[in-house]
C-alpha cells in the first residue's frame, strides 16, 4: 500500500481538507476495521462515537482516501459501494443473489477472460471494480437449480 494511516493527515492537508475531528475519527474507525464496509455502515459506527458526524463530511473524505489510494471501493449487489480497507491484493467479487453472500476473485481467476478483453478489443478490466453477480454452488444445491 501506498500510505500508511499515519501519512493521511498530510495527504488530506494538500487536498486541502483540513484535520477535524470528524475526520480523525473516520480515519480511526476504517483503521479499526477489516475487509469491506458500506458508506452507511461508517457514517452509523462514526455517529456511535460522535454523534455530530455528518453524512457529506464522511462521504467526502471517503472520496479523497480512495484519490490516495487508502480504500477502493467495489459495487454490491444493489450497486451501492462497498469500501475495502486496505485490500491485501487487488481482487473483484462473485456476489450471490439468493442469499446475498460474496467472495473475492483474485487475479488469477478470471486471467483468460481479462486476456481476451485485451486481446480482442484493446479493452483493460479494472479488476477491483469487477462484480460478477450469479447464484452460488449452496444456493444451487439447495434449490436443484
Ligand atoms: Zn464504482
Ligand atoms: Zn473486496
Ligand atoms: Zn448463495
Amino acid at each position: 500500500m501506498a500510505v500508511t494511516w499515519d501519512e493521511v493527515r498530510d495527504r488530506l492537508h494538500e487536498r486541502g481538507l483540513r484535520w477535524t475531528p470528524q475526520r480523525r475519527l473516520l480515519i480511526d474507525v476504517l483503521s479499526r476495521t477489516d475487509g469491506h464496509i458500506t458508506g452507511a455502515e461508517l457514517v452509523e459506527r462514526c455517529r456511535a462515537e460522535d454523534p455530530e458526524t455528518t453524512p457529506s463530511t464522511v462521504y467526502r473524505t471517503l472520496d479523497v482516501l480512495e484519490d490516495i489510494g487508502l480504500i477502493r471501493h467495489a459495487h454490491g449487489l444493489d450497486g451501492r459501494e462497498e469500501f475495502h480497507v486496505r485490500p491485501a491484493r487487488e481482487h473483484g467479487h462473485l456476489h450471490c443473489t439468493v442469499c446475498q453472500r460474496a467472495w473475492e476473485i483474485g487475479a488469477d481467476d478470471v486471467a483468460g477472460l481479462v486476456e481476451e478483453f485485451e486481446r480482442a478489443r484493446g479493452f483493460r478490466v479494472d479488476l477491483g471494480h469487477l462484480s460478477v453477480v450469479g447464484v452460488c454452488r449452496d444456493c444451487r444445491d439447495a434449490a436443484d437449480l
